[in-house]
């Protein structure tokens, strides 16, 4: 029976709390994953997004920046058509060079190249057949007699009809002289006769201006730069060769006297249109597949790009370095946008690149690049509206979990009220059924008459008043606890004597303490100090512990009662010699409704509420409470209370 009792009053401790705690947990987990979940494709979205957005800024800048070097492109074309009209064609060279819109170029006139020439067709024979020339051209090689030559050229200079002949008689003439050791004469003869103005556009039969192939002729003879007359001649040398106006020389005789008065003349400044000659020279050479009108084209050439404008008037010529520089300074006019840069990238060069654009249809396979500068700029554009987001999520999860635990605590209160009162039903009725049997029990006794003396019937009538002292008491308890639990048990706060709390408490115990089987010490230090709180309360401190040394004493009980001030507290220790309980249970009778052993409750009379009064009583009071025991071997419980 009394397991069954035992059962019953766990019932409130079987209350499950696990799937309790899982629901909670799942309350929990579920949404937290959720908002994970969100902000996770948040964060993924803004990423997309951001990246959208920027990827359709770049495209727009990109486009721009080719747009702008295609304007820029355009302009230079309609510029370049310009010079491709432009009459004589040596000037347009000149001119293009010298604006810097090309590196170099080839004029066109009627489909055929006329600058610079390919090759300058004539029909007059290269030296005058004459027999007096044939003679002069004898004596001058075979009979090695310069001076005779150089009367016989004279002497054709003089004769001769046209001035083409006069010209190479004279140089021959002077070529003579200066072998016969007459260099002085021959200086003066080129740079005074042949100098004339009337030899200005003479040309020979490759179209070579022989005036001028005769001034350097009389370069060379001066032999030094340190020649009086060498300044003056270099310079006018320099000049025409720096002259693209008529007389129109080939561009091969001027190539060739740029080359050759540098070598003479360690001072010559340098010629604006050399390199420019050079390359159309070379590009004239080589064997060149047509080119496509209005594209940009590579050549064989080592980094010399040909572009032929739509006219076909001429073809132009860069270099890859004026390409690009073109191009930045063409990009550079673009509005610069913070955190990107554009690059210009060849044909065949490939970088890794955020963005490519190509350039336009002059710019076969150039491609505009397009690069975020610094720090990815994705990551730092998206990265404040992910912050928010985080912050969102983090917040939003703390609430749920705040909530959480505000609605576990709430639930842990509940099933504690629900515990609680599964317990208090289980053992009210268990507690209050044992004594109300044996009082109707006795009762029906005494009212059948059944009994035999008067000595019984007193007998059966302090049965009686114990058991119902012992309902009462125990109906105080739960009163007592209910009111507890409940908080509405309020103390006073009254200056007691700790001397006078305890002979309360002794009285209340009456002759229990005084009983044959009991010896029972009380052990009072001098002037102990006394104490603030509820006089009740504190007497029932005492007479809970009293009441449970003499409960689970044997036989021979001894009882003591000590009183003492120590560090400002009022301890009040109660031991006895009795039974004990493990030291394991040292901590858990103070909870509500255990009992060491429930098979002594019906001996006992107790229903494990008495200790968790205590307990509550001395803690509110900001006391303590602690028990010490040893099996067989007796129990002290000490109380500690702060003086007053
Ligand atoms: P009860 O009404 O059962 O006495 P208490 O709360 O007063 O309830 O005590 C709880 C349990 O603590 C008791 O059931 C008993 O097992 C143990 N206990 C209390 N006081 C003593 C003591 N002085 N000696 C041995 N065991 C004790």
């Amino acid at each position: 029976m009394f397991r069954r009792l035992a059962r019953a009053t766990n019932m409130g401790h079987g209350f499950r709390l696990w799937p309790v705690f899982v629901l909670l947990t799942a309350v929990v987990a579920l949404p937290t994953a959720g908002v994970f979940w969100f902000m996770n494709q948040a964060m993924q979205n803004e990423h997309l997004a951001v990246r959208q957005r920027l990827t359709e800024v770049y495209r727009s800048r990109i486009l721009s920046a080719s747009e702008r070097v295609q304007a820029a492109w355009l302009e230079k074309v309609s510029n370049l058509t310009q010079y491709g009209k432009q009459e004589p064609k040596s000037e347009a060279f000149a001119d293009i060079v010298k604006s810097g819109y090309a590196n170099s170029a080839l004029l066109y006139d009627n489909a055929r190249v006329a600058y610079p020439e390919l090759s300058v067709w004539s029909s007059m024979s290269r030296e005058p057949g004459t027999k007096l020339w044939l003679e002069a051209r004898r004596q001058e090689y075979e009979n090695d007699d310069p001076q005779r030559a150089a009367a016989l050229y004279k002497e054709i200079a003089e004769q001769a009809a046209q001035d083409w002949v006069t010209a190479l008689a004279l140089v021959s003439q002077a070529r003579c002289m200066n072998k016969a050791g007459r260099s002085g004469e021959a200086i003066e003869l080129l740079i005074s006769k042949l100098g004339a103005g009337r030899f200005r556009y003479t040309a020979d039969a490759q179209g070579r201006l022989i005036q001028l192939n005769g001034l350097l002729f009389a370069l060379e003879l001066m032999d030094s730069p340190q020649n009086p007359r060498f300044p003056e001649a270099a310079r006018s040398l320099f000049e025409h060769l720096n002259n693209y106006g008529a007389p129109a020389m080939p561009a091969s005789q001027r190539r060739f006297l740029m080359q050759q008065l540098q070598s003479i003349w360690p001072d010559c400044p340098p010629f604006p249109t050399q390199a420019a000659e050079e390359i159309a020279a070379e590009f004239v050479k080589i064997e060149q597949d047509p080119l496509k009108p209005g594209q940009l084209q590579a050549t064989p050439l080592k980094d010399i790009w040909a572009y032929q404008i739509p006219d076909k008037s001429l073809i132009a010529l860069f270099d890859k370095e004026h390409l690009l520089t073109f191009m930045n300074e063409a990009l550079a006019a673009e509005d610069s946008i913070p955190g990107i840069y554009f690059t210009v990238l060849m044909p065949n060069v490939s970088e890794p690149a955020f963005m490519t654009e190509k350039i336009g249809e002059a710019f076969p396979s150039w491609h505009l690049a397009l690069n975020p500068e610094g720090p990815d700029p994705f990551e730092s554009a998206s990265s404040q509206k992910i912050t928010i987001y985080f912050w969102t999520g983090i917040l939003m999860i703390g609430g749920i979990v705040l909530l959480s635990l505000l609605l576990a605590g709430f639930l842990r209160r509940q099933i504690r009220l629900t515990r609680l009162k599964n317990d208090l039903i289980a053992n009210v009725s268990h507690e209050l059924k044992t004594p109300l049997a044996s009082t109707r029990l006795l009762v029906d006794t005494l009212r059948d008459g059944r009994y035999q003396d008067t000595a019984l019937v007193q007998e059966y009538l302090q049965m009686i008043s114990r058991e119902n002292s012992r309902l009462s008491n125990l109906i105080e308890e739960f009163l007592t606890f209910s009111r507890m639990e409940r908080n509405k048990t309020k103390f006073d706060r009254n200056p007691l004597k700790t001397e006078e709390i305890i002979h309360t408490a002794l009285e209340a115990m009456g002759e229990r303490l005084q009983a044959p089987n009991c010896h029972f010490h009380l052990d009072l230090a001098e002037g102990l100090p006394g104490l603030t709180g509820d006089r009740d309360a504190l007497v029932t401190v005492l007479v809970n512990l009293l009441d449970n040394a003499l409960k689970y004493s044997g036989d021979d009980k001894e009882i003591q009662l000590r009183g003492f001030a120590s560090n400002g507290n009022v301890v009040l220790e109660v031991q006895d010699n009795g039974m004990g309980f493990p030291r394991s249970a040292a901590k858990k009778i103070f909870d509500r409704f255990y009992q060491v052993d429930r098979t002594l409750s019906r001996q006992t009379g107790g229903c494990g509420l008495g200790l968790s009064i205590v307990r509550f009583i001395v803690t509110s009071h900001n006391g303590s409470i602690v028990a010490k025991s040893q099996p067989g071997r007796g129990s002290t419980f000490t109380v500690q209370l702060p003086a007053s």
